[in-house]
């Protein structure tokens, strides 16, 4: 008798899940020392108010954590829709952004409904189309990263998801440019605004007005929250409705909850904190552009996308490469975008305090000589 097969759980997988590759995040390093320009996270603390309302939450004993949190995540919409002047039934609440995209994915895409998106953009998406066993349309930017209006109106998506300013180039988009999208486009328009605190302009006041538009926002960025998990979605109150019906019933936890309220509640402490990484991403561009005669897109994000030339002037992939090897032999962490070709020979560099942005350029310039 031949033996029994050993058990196989990826035969029973479904067939779309077999040869999907997970996302990426970037690197998050254990050790201490490290400079960490590479996921885009705030480099300053959230607001004191944070950790005053996350002690109160867990209390002297923890007694809270009990309890199940509160299921819609009620007082935080109400918060968040004072604070963009809608209703608490344009809001909901997710763990992270991500969440709430996967969410959409969810409800608006299958394999005959096709969800888009733009490329280069957040690598999450095909992944999310991916899962869902979807249909998904990639509609290319050219080196200039204008928005490619025409392809998108055409592309007959019944979801598209536009991020503004977009991830991982900088580079943000009129309010204009959305109302176009909305006015030709018959799906569901996503803004993914993810870095909408740091630019100049924001679609989360057309949310009124379009009933086709979703605006998804994060406290993981400007509120300096990654580690809480908390982003939101506004929208018409049938699009939140949907989300609500395929969401888990608590999909956010009751520390996090706390933890998006207080921030919420202190918009002084955050006006400072983007005032500050604004100036501060805008002189690096400036030192990158002019300062070193790179490539560097204007950035309207909390990062910038500049393309590293060494001592010879020569740009390209294995010159990303290289400049980023040596940096993280210093300790210094960027992100890579080596799978396209509009961002191969790019750094994308996460902005930093003053100091991380002293010892980023002292490493670049030693970088240019070494090469
Ligand atoms: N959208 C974009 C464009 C992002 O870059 C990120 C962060 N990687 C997210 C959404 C997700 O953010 P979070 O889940 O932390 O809210």
């Amino acid at each position: 008798m031949s033996p029994e097969p050993p058990f196989d759980a990826g035969k029973l997988a479904l067939p779309h899940l077999r040869g999907l590759s997970a996302y990426a995040p970037g690197l998050q390093p254990s050790g201490p020392g490290w400079v960490k320009l590479n996921t885009n996270e705030c480099p300053y603390p959230p607001s004191p108010r944070v950790a005053v309302a996350v002690l109160r939450e867990v209390g002297e004993d923890g007694a809270s954590l009990r309890l199940y949190p509160n299921p819609s995540s009620r007082p935080l919409r109400e918060a968040i829709a004072a604070h963009h002047g809608l209703d608490a039934g344009n809001v909901c609440v997710g763990n992270g952004s991500d969440d709430i995209l996967n969410l959409l994915v969810r409800v608006f895409c299958s394999g005959t409904s096709a969800a888009g998106f733009t490329l280069p953009s957040y690598s999450l998406y095909p992944v999310l189309v991916g899962i869902q066993d979807g249909r998904g349309v990639a509609i290319e930017f050219d080196r200039s990263m204008r928005l490619p209006l025409e392809e998108i109106l055409s592309s007959a998506a019944n979801v598209f998801f536009l991020t503004s300013p977009n991830a991982p180039t900088g580079v943000g988009f009129r309010t204009a440019d959305i109302e176009a999208v909305l006015r030709g486009f018959r799906g569901v328009l996503v803004v993914d605004e993810a870095y909408a605190p740091f630019a100049g302009d924001d679609a989360a006041r057309l949310v009124a007005g379009h009933p086709n538009l979703v605006v998804t926002r994060t406290f993981s960025k400007a509120y300096a929250l990654a580690g809480m998990r908390v982003g939101y979605a506004l929208a018409s109150r049938d699009v939140i409705g949907l989300l609500d019906r395929v969401r888990d019933s608590y999909n956010v936890n009751r520390i996090s909850q706390a933890a998006a309220l207080a921030a919420l509640g202190d918009a002084d402490y955050y006006r400072g904190v983007i005032a500050r990484i604004k100036a501060t991403r805008d002189d690096f561009v400036r030192h990158c552009a002019e300062g070193r005669g790179w490539f560097t897109y204007p950035s309207e994000a909390n990062f910038v996308f500049t393309e590293p030339r060494d001592a010879r002037g020569r740009s390209g992939i294995e010159v990303a490469g290289a400049a980023a090897t040596f940096l993280e032999a210093r300790k210094i962490l960027v992100r890579r975008f080596p799978s396209h070709a509009l961002t191969d020979s790019f750094l994308r560099i996460s902005v930093g305090t003053d100091e991380e942005m002293l010892v980023l350029n002292q490493a670049l310039e030693a970088w240019v000589h070494h090469s």
